[in-house]
């Protein structure tokens, strides 16, 4: 099973709670879904995900929605940051959402 396939499913049955956020490695959102879920806005935000989700190919999804992490925490092909050997103009910190270690990193990347 794909990613986004796991991520949908995860969305349809426990998206007011935010689960498929931390599956997507971001738990910041997660605790945010999870704070309101008493709401059903984030149960109406999930839904309106999982339409979003299906629209696009497993591919898009891993490089548009799944958070990417460092190198130590990918497990099973996750996304991947690469860290900057060059200064260049577009420059970002980027933390980890698993493990929280800030690293500088190319916009594009
Ligand atoms: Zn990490």
């Amino acid at each position: 099973m794909s990613r986004r396939s796991k991520a949908i499913l995860l969305a349809l049955f426990f998206g007011g709670f935010g689960i498929h956020k931390f599956y997507l490695n971001k738990p910041l959102h997660g605790i945010l879904y999870l704070l309101f879920f008493w709401t059903y806005i984030p149960t109406i935000i999930a839904l309106v995900e999982v339409l979003y989700y299906l629209t696009m190919s497993d591919k898009k999804f891993d490089k548009n929605i799944m958070a990417k992490v460092c190198k130590k925490c990918a497990k099973g092909g996750e996304k991947v940051y690469t860290k900057i050997t060059r200064r260049s103009l577009s420059l970002i910190v980027h933390t980890c959402p698993k493990c929280s270690k800030r690293v500088m990193v190319n916009r594009k990347t």
